[in-house]
């Protein structure tokens, strides 16, 4: 198991990172999701040695890796570019970590042709990297990574320079070989469509923290933060202030309206917080004047006055009064 415990970062003084732990089981694949430019590269380059924190500890199995090497640590990077050797074949750039740890070449051979198999790149072994797409040189590099069987798999934002069309395949290709082989991954991206699949467990990586860290599942139906709502785009994040409370039921004026929310928190009176509105087939009714129509794919989204925004199937006028059930959470 790698841990990660407590990991501070900081460039011309300013902190990066801030206190990161997590851990990574047997088996498990983890993703980091964050912005451009929130460290996330820096996080994977410390795992892999290339570079250090300022304090905390990186544990394989309970051992600090601090003083292993990144050729000795065993672990295998994915990179955004691919990073192959361009004057050297496909079975030259698979065999190389295996060439690196004196491997026989009796037995490097049919590993080559394995891992060839596992990425679907079957009797590629004399092609050279320039003769092939994008797609198929992630593939190789994905071998590659493999071929030596590391103790972890780290993956920086691999589909970044692919198509749409190949991200989806790639994707679900790497998926399911992390299953088959059950080698722990950090996959890292900043795209939560390629997260919510990949991921056993989503790291949210913004302001030098993990602030929120769930299956995604868990993090979809309770996201605890305005950050990780907004990021999802999962409803309107807004303001309101608890009035009073009844036990866990507090009541809370908005823009819109004043309502009761089921809310576990500590909270006190007067205090300004942050909801989440979903809209629901059920649910507090709310009124509210449409302020501008847009067309997005299947349906409209509906701006109000309020600033609340909405989606329907049929486009309302401008000026005209609506009726939306939502559903209302507190988010902290
Ligand atoms: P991400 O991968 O999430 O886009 P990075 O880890 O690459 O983020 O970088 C985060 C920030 O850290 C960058 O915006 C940059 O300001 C800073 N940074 C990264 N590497 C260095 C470095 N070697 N020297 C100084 N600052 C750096
Ligand atoms: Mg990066």
């Amino acid at each position: 198991m790698l841990e990660i415990r407590d990991l501070f970062k900081t460039y011309d003084n300013k902190p990066l990172l801030r206190g990161i732990s997590f851990s990574v089981s047997k088996g498990e694949t983890i993703c980091l999701l964050g912005a451009s430019g929130s460290g996330k590269s820096t996080l994977l380059r410390m795992v892999a040695g290339l570079e250090f924190p300022e304090s905390g500890l990186i544990l394989l199995n309970g051992i600090d890796l601090a003083q292993t090497p990144p050729h000795l640590r065993d672990f295998g990077l994915v990179f955004q570019d691919y990073g192959l050797f361009p004057h050297l074949n496909i079975f030259e750039n698979i065999a190389f970590g295996l060439r690196m740890r004196n491997v026989p070449a009796e037995t490097i051979k049919p590993r080559v042709a394995e891992m060839l198999d596992l990425v679907n790149l079957q009797g590629f072994e004399n092609r050279k990297v320039t003769d092939l797409s994008g797609g198929e040189q992630q593939r190789v590099a994905l071998a590659r990574a493999l071929a030596p069987s590391p103790r972890l798999l780290m993956f920086d934002e691999p589909l970044g320079a692919l198509d749409k069309s190949l991200k989806e395949d790639l994707l679900n290709q790497i998926r399911a070989i992390l299953h088959k082989t059950k080698i722990p991954a950090i996959y890292v991206t900043h795209d939560q469509d390629e997260a919510f699949t990949i991921a056993d467990r989503i790291l949210f990586l913004h302001d030098g923290e993990i602030i929120r860290d769930g299956t995604p599942d868990e993090v979809w139906t309770n996201p605890k933060s305005a950050w990780v709502a907004r990021m999802l785009g999962m409803g309107n994040v807004v303001e309101g202030r608890m009035q009073k409370a009844e036990g866990r039921m507090w009541n809370v004026t908005t823009d819109f309206g004043s309502f009761n929310v089921g809310c576990k928190h500590r909270h006190s009176v007067g205090e300004k917080v942050s909801l989440l509105v979903k809209q629901s087939g059920e649910g507090d009714e709310l009124k509210l004047k449409v302020e501008d129509v847009l067309f997005k794919r299947d349906q409209f989204e509906v701006q109000t006055k309020n600033g609340l925004v909405i989606h329907m199937k049929e486009a309302p006028k401008v000026g005209e009064i609506i009726r939306v059930k939502v559903q209302i959470e507190c988010l902290a």
